[in-house]
């Protein structure tokens, strides 16, 4: 099974509108040609519609970055999915690190915005990964395979194809320290197997594995290179179109 790659870059709370447009002209402009990875670009909430009519008949997809689990109502401050898909996205984060520690985002909250994504027609991105105190303590694998079981138990076996998931060691986003090889690989091999066990060889066959957490140009081509990792979910690094596209580059190679 080829899996093609993904590169994602998640600006959380960085960017303009303006600035996305500076960016976007830049960014398209390095990576032109370069069509072997799929690129998503996941700015602000704010910033969605113009990068949708800026990114328009170019090969770059767009994401949010969370959602609600609700399609309206009296949700102070929160966006549905519904609302993400009608801004021009295809794609949305769900139970990123950040949502999970800072906004206390709970792993039933996470299944929930993962059924809101699927209902309102958008491929979500899973984002699951252990903490540094469970890794010293071998606990990743039970972790990671907890965050999977309660976050895609509603998922049906014909749903799972419009899931990708992101492996994301907690220790390793925003810190600079990137996982090994090794560990990442160890990782994305443990949520495969999962998916799996629970969807079928077919399904993991195709299932798109992230590796997220200080992804730089210098250390894609050692990790999206990895047997059972496709591609990479970049934060600081996607901030600058150079780099990004460096990313994107790197990935492409492979
Ligand atoms: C992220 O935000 O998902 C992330 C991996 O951030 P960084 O690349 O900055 O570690």
């Amino acid at each position: 099974m080829v899996r093609r790659p993904m590169i994602a870059g998640n600006w959380k709370m960085h960017m303009t509108s303006q600035e996305t447009e500076t960016f976007i002209g830049v960014f398209l402009e390095r990576i032109s040609g370069l069509e072997k990875a799929e690129i998503l670009l996941i700015p602000p909430y704010t910033s969605l519609e113009r990068a949708a009519r800026l990114l328009e008949g170019t090969t770059v997809g767009l994401g949010a970055q969370d959602l609600h689990f609700e399609e309206r109502g009296a949700y102070t401050g929160a966006v549905s999915g519904g609302m993400i898909r009608a801004s021009g996205c295809g794609y949305v984060l769900v139970g990123h690190s950040e949502r999970r520690h800072i906004f206390g985002d709970d792993s039933d909250v996470v299944c929930r915005k993962l059924r809101a994504a699927l209902f309102a027609g958008l491929l979500p991105i899973l984002c699951v990964g252990e903490l540094l105190e469970e890794r010293r303590s071998e606990r990743t694998q039970a972790v990671v395979t907890a965050q999977l079981e309660t976050a895609l138990r509603e998922v049906g076996a014909d749903e799972i194809e419009r899931v990708a998931i992101a492996y994301e060691p907690v220790w390793a986003i925003g810190t600079g320290e990137t996982a090994t090889p090794d560990q990442a690989q160890g990782a994305a091999s443990v949520i495969r197997a999962w998916v799996s066990s629970r969807f079928g060889v077919e399904a993991a066959g195709a299932m798109r594995i992230l590796y997220g957490g200080s992804v730089k140009p210098e250390n894609t081509a050692s990790l999206v290179s990895l047997a059972d990792v496709d591609g990479a979910l970049v934060g600081g690094a996607s901030l600058d179109p150079d780099a990004f596209a460096r990313i994107v580059e790197e990935a492409s190679n492979g």
